[in-house]
Parts: structure tokens; sequence; C-alpha cells
């Protein structure tokens, strides 16, 4: 049983083969612009003109944050995300302050990050864990307090809720990935989503080797010869088979995929919830669009219960190693004490939209049994 999986079928491969065949233009056109289209609406009803697509949620994170920040400012991002966050803040010369997190729900933890602050902090990257955006109030009040930009590392939380608005309905820059295994998909692909003019037409640039105003129009099939350029830019635009398939996922999504992933989620609760070996990172919450289902062993057996379910075919995954412990990122004075042992507890079980419940509980009876030895 597979850990994570694209779920796509005839309706995405329709969607690619009229771009294929009927209009035959496969680089950025008209159907990314329906796409951003299409994500604004989703979202709230924002201007077209808020959403722009990108080629991987990584890029989407690297221009948001080369639009923010100077080279040598401080970002405060939780060590407990996949490198991709860091990546992209390192990508772009600025520096990541690896910020320790909770141990109830694996989201950044304010105090740490305050004490972490320094003159060259600029911005704080939250990454909505699994899915679960609710911590996203206080965030954005600490970043008022200490006049701070919020990128979203919103790459698990397409769809989820705070407050009773969507992420990405409103805030300051906020980033999805819709790579293969995402709450959706665009084969790879991603989005920035901000109402900062400034920082749109910044991106909207840089992400076509900041060519000013190219964007608009390969929009609308056209291209610049005569043209100039302000910024350092990259090849990150999306592409039209990409966003054809971005387009027919986001319609799944909405019929299918947020209710099937919820229902799933529950069920895991229903099913291991007398068992006192494990805690949730993972919660069967209406605001939530779980992308992950994480577990946490508590009596010291992950790496056992791992090899346990390997051997019956079950795949898990361990979702992350803390940043601050990879060389590249290594500092004598970071400490992230939480994110150690939570790296050390965690375990993500399978989660897609085509598991049925009756896949779930045989995970869960093998848990169970496992704990019963
Ligand atoms: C997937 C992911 C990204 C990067 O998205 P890509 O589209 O794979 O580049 C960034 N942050 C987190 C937390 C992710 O899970």
């Amino acid at each position: 049983m597979r850990l994570a999986k694209s779920i796509v079928g005839t309706l995405e491969a329709e969607a690619v083969q009229k771009v294929l065949l009927d209009d035959g233009f496969l680089g950025m056109g008209q159907e990314v612009v329906a796409f951003e289209k299409d994500l604004a609406d989703y979202l709230g009803h924002r201007e077209v003109e808020e959403v722009v697509c990108v080629s991987s949620g990584t890029a989407a994170l690297h221009l948001a944050i080369a639009a923010t920040c100077q080279a040598g400012d401080e970002v405060l991002v939780p060590s407990f995300t996949y490198v991709a966050s860091f990546q992209a803040i390192s990508g772009a010369g600025a520096v990541p302050i690896a910020c320790d997190i909770r141990s109830d729900n694996g989201q950044i933890d304010l105090y740490d990050a305050e004490a972490k602050l320094s003159p060259k902090t600029k911005v704080i990257m939250p990454v909505y864990y699994a899915g679960d955006a609710r911590t996203r109030e206080p965030i954005f009040e600490f970043a008022k307090e200490y006049r701070l930009r919020v990128v979203e590392d919103a790459a698990h939380a397409f769809g989820s809720f705070s407050q009773k608005k969507k992420v990405g309905e409103t805030g300051d820059v906020t980033c999805f990935s819709f790579d293969g295994i995402k709450n959706i998909t665009s084969g790879e692909g991603g989005a920035v989503v901000s109402s900062d003019k400034t920082i749109l037409e910044r991106i909207r640039d840089t992400r076509l080797l900041g060519v000013v105003r190219d964007s608009e129009k390969r929009g609308a099939g056209k291209r610049s010869w005569d043209f100039d350029v302000l910024h350092q830019g990259y090849r990150y635009h999306m592409s039209n088979l990409m966003a054809a398939i971005g387009r027919v996922q986001l319609k799944r999504f909405e019929t299918e995929f947020v209710k099937k992933r919820q229902e799933l989620v529950r069920h895991y609760h229903a099913c291991l919830g007398q068992l006192t070996d494990i805690e949730w990172l993972t919660f069967p919450d209406k605001s939530i669009v779980p992308h992950l289902c994480v577990i946490k062993c508590m009596s010291g057996e992950r790496d056992r219960l791992r090899k346990y379910l390997s051997e019956v075919d079950i795949e898990t995954g361990i979702h992350y190693k803390p940043n601050h412990l990879l060389s590249l990122y290594r500092q004598p004075n970071i400490h992230c004490p939480k994110s150690e042992q939570l790296y050390r507890q965690v375990l993500s079980l399978p989660l897609h939209p085509e598991l049925t419940e009756t896949d779930i509980e045989t995970v869960c009876n093998r848990i169970v049994h496992f704990y019963g030895r």
C-alpha cells in the first residue's frame, strides 16, 4: 500500500490531449491564465492578477523570498519542514533561521521564533504542517508586532481554513505546491498568491527571466522582442500542459478529494483512538484538508513499527528530518530540541484519495497488533 499517490485519470489525460492537439502551444499561455483565474475564484473570488502560477512550490517560495528580502536578511522558519522551504530561502540569498515547533501540532513555536528575532529578521515563513492552518492568526499577530512579512509555505494546506477563511484568501504572500502528491497536482507546479501589487508585478516578471511584462503578453499569445530586465529572474513559469492538469484537479478537489481525505483521517482516528502508544499530528477537523496522516509513536518504537509495516507491504514516511541537522544548515548556536524529539517519533501513514476505509482498517489492525504484542 502506497504512502501517497497522484490521483489522475482520463479527465486529466483529455485536458492534456486538448492542449497538445487543439492548441499545440505547450509553453505559458492562455491555459495558465485560465488556471490562475480558476484558482483566484476558488480562493474567495480574488482578482486573477493576484495569483501567479509557477513551475513548483519551491519556485513559488524562492520568488516570494527574493521579492521580500535583501541578501543577508533573516527568515524565521520551522526546522521541521521539507528542505524545499530552506532551499528557497537560501537560494534567494536570505538566511533561514531554524525555529523549533510545538510538539502538539508540529507548527512553528512563536516563543522560540521570538527568541531568535534579530535586527536582520524580515520574514516569518510558517509551514502549515499536515494541512493544519489553525495557527494562522497568532502568526499574523506576531508578524504585525515585529513588522515582519509573512511568506506562507502552504504546500500542505491547499483547501484548508483558518477562522472560516481559506488559506490564501487573505494574508500577505501565500505559496502553494501542486507537485504530484499534494492536495491537488498539476504534474509539477505551484502558485504565489498575494494582494500586494509590487510583489505580484515582481514575481510575474521574475518567473520568466525578469523580462518586464512578458507574462501579460504570453497570456495573450504574444511575446516581447524589445524588452527590459530589472531583476534577477528564473525560468519558473508554468506550462499550458501543467495548467490543463491543474484545472481538472481543482474541480475534482472540491467534489472528490477534500471529502475523501477528511473521511480517511476520521477513520484512522476511529480505528486507533484507543491506542495509548500513539498521539496525533493530523486532526479530524472540518477546517483541515489533511495532506499527511502523521502519528507520534510515544513508546519509542517508531523504527520497529515502520519495519513491521513495510514487511506487510504498507509504506510509511518520516516527515521530516529537521533542517538544522543538515550539513548545509547546521549552526553551532541553533537548537530545536522539540523538532529533534518529534523527528524520532513521527510516522506518516498511507493517505491519498484512492484508499478505502478497508485499507485504513488493514493498516490500523497491523498497528494495533504491533503494540498488542
Ligand atoms: C512539497 C513541499 C514544498 C515544495 O513544493 P514542490 O512543488 O515540491 O517544489 C515546500 N514545502 C513543503 C512543506 C512541501 O511539502
